[in-house]
């Protein structure tokens, strides 16, 4: 059995003896995105396995082991990794968690100290918990990002974007109901065969994926109806999993409406850019300005690659992550860089742009980032974009979900009422 070893600080190091005996339970946030992440590492000899756990016991378990004022993500995260501690299906000795951390100030970067308070306080203090990072800022030897992992997990981020809006745009028109799921089932398990034989993240083939996705997608029988546009923006994962915003693109969808969720990569790119920005506005280490904008650069590779396939066919995309800075001039200083920063209200703008002008902006309890950049700009936003019509929507353990759906249909009978006038 693998030997517990320690770093100075007293953290439990992933060990390579661990990588072989351990089950790595990593929190859901994009089903599409994080199925395919899953396969990449399963194909090189980890143990994955996504939690789907969720409930009132999760959010139960989050409360009691997490300071009650720490933002929502962080709690329902903690809650997942207790419950299936506790759910007794795994081997309590043989299990590891893994969380993404972005480098940033936020708490985002200091969830996995609180997360090892909490499963320590719960009674498992030999349970490791490997952080997911490029910015070097934990280490674990039976955890490396190689860069082919790397590569084929930016490649997993555009790939889970392009079938997520073509799946948003399809699936609300189908003739044959259930054929865009069944698309994503089968472009999941297609792209995972192929990252397996070292295929698919390539820019080549990746094009070649990109035209062969989408003339998929164009291909189910769609039949148009009037359907009321709505996007969803807010904090990370608060606006994609599922579990935090109780179904939401899936009440949406129930009530007439076609959905439009800002890709992840985006988001990426702005936490790059954002050390160059700080670079530009407060000076600091040249090498990792540099990094920075190398990175940032192969991300604008990807990002042109997928707008140029998307571009050539019938489906609606957002700007290019380059073009979303100007729309908050006069709005947001490009150094608010918290949570989602400026970038918040640039994907709100864009949005409106491209006719989503219904808007759900999805905010966690105790997420200060996401009261400014998000709930903060809806008045000022609404100034400048008449047509805009944002509800910003708070996500907590006390919030019920009546109160949060009887806010979401008040935003919707507006836009059905504009909708039957236009
Ligand atoms: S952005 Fe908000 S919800 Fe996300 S980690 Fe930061 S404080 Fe928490």
């Amino acid at each position: 059995m693998a030997e517990i070893i320690r770093d100075k600080y007293g953290r439990i190091i992933f060990t390579k003896e661990m990588k072989k005996e351990y089950t790595v339970l990593v929190p859901d946030m994009l089903p599409i995105h994080f199925n395919l992440m899953k396969n990449i590492f399963t194909a090189e000899g980890y143990k994955v396995e996504l939690l789907d756990n969720k409930g009132a016991n999760v959010k139960q378990l989050g409360l009691k082991y997490m300071h009650n004022d720490i933002c929502y993500p962080a709690l329902l995260v903690a809650g997942q990794f207790l419950d299936a501690i506790k759910s007794g299906k795994y081997d309590v000795n043989k299990i590891a968690f893994i969380i993404m951390q972005t480098g940033g100030g936020c708490r985002a970067s200091n969830y996995i100290h609180l997360l090892r308070k909490a499963i320590k306080k719960a009674g498992y203090p030999n349970i490791p918990i490997i952080s997911f990072n490029i910015s070097g800022l934990e280490k674990n030897s039976g955890f490396k990002l190689t860069l082919p992992i790397i590569r084929k997990t930016l490649a997993s981020v555009i790939y889970g974007d392009l079938i997520m809006l073509l799946s948003n745009q399809t699936r609300p028109y189908e003739v044959k109901k259930g054929e865009s799921d069944r698309l994503i089932k089968k472009w999941v398990s297609d792209l995972s065969k192929q990252f397996r034989v070292s295929k698919g993240y390539g820019f080549k083939q990746m094009r070649e994926n990109f035209d062969k996705i989408i003339r998929n997608f164009s291909d189910i029988k769609i039949e148009k109806k009037e359907k009321i546009k709505v996007g969803i923006v807010g904090e990370i994962y608060v606006k994609y999993a599922k579990f935090a915003n109780n179904d939401l693109e899936k009440f949406l969808e129930e009530h007439n409406c076609e959905v439009m969720v800002p890709g992840l990569l985006g988001f990426l790119m702005f936490k790059v850019d954002a050390r160059i920005q700080d670079h530009l506005l407060y000076g600091g280490n040249i090498i990792r300005n540099v990094l920075a904008k190398k990175l940032l650069h192969f991300l604008e590779k990807i990002e042109n690659a997928f707008m140029e396939a998307v571009e050539k066919s019938r489906f609606t995309q957002l700007s290019a992550y380059e073009h979303t800075k100007p729309l908050v001039n006069g709005l947001i200083g490009l150094g608010n860089r918290m949570g989602e920063g400026w970038f918040l209200p640039a994907e709100m703008i864009d949005l409106v742009n491209y006719g989503y002008e219904n808007i759900v902006c999805t905010q966690p309890f105790g997420c200060l980032p996401t009261h400014i950049c998000g709930k903060g700009m809806v008045h000022k936003i609404k100034t400048m974009y008449p047509n805009a019509n944002i509800v910003p929507v708070d996500y907590d353990t006390g919030a019920t979900k009546v109160n949060q759906e009887n806010r979401i249909k008040l935003m919707l009978s507006v836009a059905a009422e504009k909708l039957q006038n236009e």
